[in-house]
């Protein structure tokens, strides 16, 4: 069987790196390309190289149109604002398309969910292994424990992470809201300051940190009055992003269109 041919967006980026090495690793996968944004430093460089492997014979370009035609899959991790772009090529093209990238607004979120309609579409805020079971388990006490555990999420990431909180933080709010049988919406509390009030019963808290090279970190407490579950993640690497992602590339191998998260690639 010929390997899948994956294109990468973002290909410049800390994922991207990541995602060139996760890719050659891997069996069943090459990179046949990678593409960043119009003017970046690194364009017409090769791929192995600017990820700290030997040269690959593949340069990054910025001819997105030309990546599509080529690949069997695309891997995204950029922004919010050419994901949207990508997802709508993907429905144009029918290419099957992985995407992690994470802070999309309401309406983009929605333009990558329809892009489920006419393509393989798998997307998560969170690709490791390790967080997907973190966000089953999370889901599953939240069924099983009532209002009076007080649910608080917490979550560490680096210093350049641009969004707040982060996208598996607010996965496992989800989930915990899903166990519950309630609207996250309607019962999240994000940052808290001054004089906010006692807690509000069945509110589902968050806090973030940021700071140093911390790859993500991220805390579920339960706590109830003299006793407290913690549900932990930490990754130590975002090469663990990347396997996943590579894993959902393969996975859509032979799958029919749909929109499909981490949770349906994983059986969980
Ligand atoms: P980064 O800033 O290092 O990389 C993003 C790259 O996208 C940059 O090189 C940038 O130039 C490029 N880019 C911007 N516009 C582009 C365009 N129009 N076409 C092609 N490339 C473009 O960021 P990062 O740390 O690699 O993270 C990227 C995204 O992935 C973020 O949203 C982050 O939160 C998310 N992320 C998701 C997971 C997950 O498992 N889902 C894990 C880590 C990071």
């Amino acid at each position: 069987m010929t390997d899948l041919a994956i294109g990468i967006l973002g290909g410049a980026g800390r994922m991207g790196r990541a995602l060139v090495r996760a890719v050659t690793e891997a069996k069943g996968a090459r990179v046949i390309g990678a593409v960043d944004a119009l003017g970046n430093p690194d364009i017409g460089k090769d791929l192995g190289v600017l990820s700290g492997l030997d040269a690959l014979g593949v340069v990054l370009t910025d001819d997105v149109s030309a990546l599509f035609g080529r690949a069997d899959v695309i891997i995204d991790f950029t922004v919010p604002a050419a994901t949207v772009e990508n997802a709508r090529i993907a429905a144009a093209t029918g290419t099957a398309y992985v995407v992690g990238t994470t802070g999309l607004s309401p309406e983009q979120q929605t333009t990558v969910a329809e892009a489920g309609k006419r393509a393989v579409v798998v997307q998560a805020a969170n690709f490791s292994l390790g967080v997907n079971l973190t966000v089953a388990l999370t889901r599953r006490l939240a069924e099983v424990l009532d209002d009076s555990f007080d649910i608080e999420i917490l979550e560490m990431h680096h210093r350049h992470k641009v969004d707040a909180p982060s996208g598996t933080a607010l996965a496992l709010g989800r989930a915990a809201a899903a166990g519950r049988g309630v609207d996250l919406d309607a019962v999240e509390d994000r940052g808290r300051d001054g004089i906010t009030g006692a807690r509000k019963r069945g509110g589902i808290g968050f806090a973030v940190l940021r700071g140093g090279n911390v790859a993500g970190d991220h805390t579920v407490i339960f706590a109830a009055d003299d006793e407290r579950i913690e549900l932990s993640h930490k990754a130590g690497d975002r090469i663990i992003f990347a396997r996943g992602a590579v894993h959902a590339a393969l996975w859509t191998a032979g799958k029919t269109h749909g929109h499909y998260t981490m949770q349906d690639v994983l059986k969980l």
